[in-house]
């Protein structure tokens, strides 16, 4: 069996970040499709910052004289019973992506790469947060629960999320190291 690379994994994890931005996407769809405009802008800029993601190990890979192989993308779900199906199965999907960091993170440990290393301390943190803006929206759900009046109130308050102002696709936000 062929030894797993650090350089291999975070070409997957390009992948992987951006099954998460389609993800996000396909989430979005569903609520413009249900009116929801707030929810789904939460859900478009949630996917944008995925995007960002996966332009960090692109531009970390090509930066130290990798080559990146694009890998095809799997297939989002499409049907979500209900908006807290929909951030629950976020929840799921984030939690899964922070183990992948984490192993991530232990390659970069055993191959005594320093400069992996402060990139996926960087994704460590990142998770933290990205685990902890889904489950604010869950519990917002839970405690909504059939109040229409709160529930559009929620809507309009998911719809004042800013987006990520950096650009990784023109190499801005790419990490100095
Ligand atoms: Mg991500």
């Amino acid at each position: 069996m062929r030894q797993e690379t650090l350089q291999q994994t975070m070409n997957e994890q390009i992948k992987n970040e951006l099954y998460s931005a389609y993800f996000y996407l396909s989430v979005a769809s569903h609520f413009e499709a249900s009116h929801l405009t707030g929810f789904a802008h939460w859900m478009k800029a949630q996917s944008q910052e995925e995007v960002n993601h996966a332009m960090k190990f692109f531009n970390f890979l090509l930066q130290h004289g990798n080559r990146v192989a694009l890998l095809p993308i799997d297939q989002p779900p499409s049907d979500f019973q209900s908006p807290l199906d929909a951030f629950s199965q976020a929840l799921e999907n984030e939690k899964r992506v922070t183990s992948q960091i984490h192993h991530l993170h232990d390659l970069a440990l055993q191959e005594q790469n320093a400069n992996a290393q402060v990139l996926l301390q960087w994704f460590i943190e990142e998770q933290v947060e990205e685990e902890e803006s889904v489950s604010e929206v869950i519990e917002d759900l839970k405690r909504v629960g059939e109040d229409a009046d709160a529930f559009l109130q929620l809507n309009i308050k998911l719809g004042t999320r800013h987006a990520e102002e950096e650009s990784p696709l023109v190499g801005e936000s790419s990490p100095t190291i």
